[in-house]
């Protein structure tokens, strides 16, 4: 991923990971879009990345309607995963595990449970109320003494790998002759209310019709870049995988939310664990540090409530990633700016971004090329309601 651009493209995108390579994809498979595309990546290894950083988990269970349909679509996307990335018959493997989502709660939270299930029912989703007798019979390891009931995702809900989806966008992408330059967007140039130019780390100027900003935990910058506010910074999560000697017995654990907060999932043979840290602020975005003080303070003591085999638990491996977290109401910011409209954002995804990359992707290529949604109208998400300071809230963030 090399490459001297130099002169004009009537896209830019900044940031080539899931979102940037998905935008970048679906531009290059619509016959209708008959501009160039290119894409500026500082990294190309996205040691760094949130989609590398991931884990990838994919889930119905959202409060909000677009939620849950950028969802299905991801769904849909997976399914048909080879054939829409394939390049000369082969693809990468995508993995997807079925092991569903297990919201748990107390009585406090049953309320929130039961209107989310309905909202999730209404869209279709695949997704069961449990009593705790029934939490037990599925998952006899649980302790239910405090639980009023969980909410069970039976179909479409599990984990992928982030690599094979970044590069199923990406080699498609490239493929199809979308042009990927290794450098770093270090300012924008404007004439009145559109931006002009992109103007690079190594010194180069690109002339642009418009640019997309896929720049993840760090896309405030370059919205600033263009005037604009977006409440997005970096805060960090840290995930803890661990090996459990002695083997649960009963169904597979799903990714399973804890009225704590805490979440953990299988990953077989091990296990992944994570929570917000105990003190969820802005980091530095060159900041990676993985917060063991919550696994020994907190993490570790929720678990071992939760399913009491886990005393007995080695940690093999951890990591800490960034969430570009929207302030305002951790919600994707999408779509154009009023202020600047050949500036798109494709930001805030907080704790649920990969699963959009496909829907997002695709939505940002139909504002591009026809200047309306064409299929998921992803208007709920504008940047209109970060200007005017009104949140569109989502009840189930993890
Ligand atoms: C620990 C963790 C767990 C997660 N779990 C899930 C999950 O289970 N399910 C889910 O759906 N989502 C999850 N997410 C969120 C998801 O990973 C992200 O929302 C998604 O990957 C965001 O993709 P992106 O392309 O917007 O950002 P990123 O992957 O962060 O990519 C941004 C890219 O922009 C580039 N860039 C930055 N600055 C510039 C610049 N100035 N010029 C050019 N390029 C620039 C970067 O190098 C980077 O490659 C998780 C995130 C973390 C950290």
């Amino acid at each position: 991923m090399t490459g001297a651009a130099t002169g004009r493209y009537d896209t830019v995108v900044i940031g080539g990971a899931a979102h940037g390579s998905s935008v970048a994809y679906w531009l290059s498979e619509n016959p209708d879009y008959d501009g160039t595309v290119l894409v500026v990546e500082p990294d190309p290894t996205y040691e760094y990345a949130s989609t590398t950083l991931s884990e990838a988990s994919v889930r119905h269970q959202f409060s909000n309607p677009v939620n849950i349909a950028l969802s299905q679509f991801a769904t849909e996307f997976i399914a048909g995963f080879h054939d829409r990335v394939q390049v000369n018959g082969e693809s990468p493997d995508l993995r997807f595990r079925d092991t569903g989502y297990l919201f748990l709660a107390t009585e406090t939270g049953m309320p929130t449970l039961r209107q989310n299930h309905e909202v999730q029912r209404s869209c279709g989703a695949e997704v069961v109320l449990l009593t705790p007798d029934e939490l037990l019979l599925r998952f006899p390891y649980l302790n239910v003494d405090d639980l009023a009931g969980a909410s069970l995702g039976l179909r479409h809900e599990g984990n992928i790998d982030a690599h094979s989806l970044l590069q199923g966008f990406c080699r498609r992408a490239r493929h199809n002759g979308i042009e990927y330059l290794t450098d770093r967007v270090v300012g924008l140039r404007m004439h009145e209310d559109r931006v002009t130019d992109v103007e690079l780390a190594s010194g180069d100027v690109i002339g642009c019709k418009r640019v997309v900003n896929c720049a993840g935990p760090r896309a405030r910058w370059i919205a600033e870049m263009a005037g604009l506010p977006l409440p997005v910074e970096p805060r960090v999560r840290s995930v803890f995988v661990f090996d459990c000697r002695e083997q649960l017995k009963g169904d597979l654990l799903p990714l399973t939310i804890d009225p704590s907060g805490l979440h953990v999932r299988t990953d077989p043979p091990y296990y992944i664990a994570g929570m917000p840290p105990a003190h969820d602020c802005t980091v530095d975005p060159d900041d990676f540090r993985v917060r063991r003080d919550d696994w020994e303070d907190r993490i570790w003591p929720g678990l071992v409530h939760r399913i009491p085999q886990f005393e007995r638990i080695a940690v093999t491996h951890t990591w800490a990633g960034h969430y570009a977290y929207n302030t305002l109401d951790q919600n994707a910011v999408v779509g154009p700016a009023t202020a600047v409209p050949n500036f798109y954002f494709a930001n805030g995804f907080s704790g649920h971004g990969l699963q959009q990359s496909p829907g997002v992707g695709r939505a940002i290529s139909e504002l591009v090329t026809y200047g309306e949604y064409r299929t998921l109208d992803l208007s709920d998400l504008g940047h209109d309601r970060i200007v005017r300071g009104e949140p569109f809230l989502e009840r189930s963030i993890i």
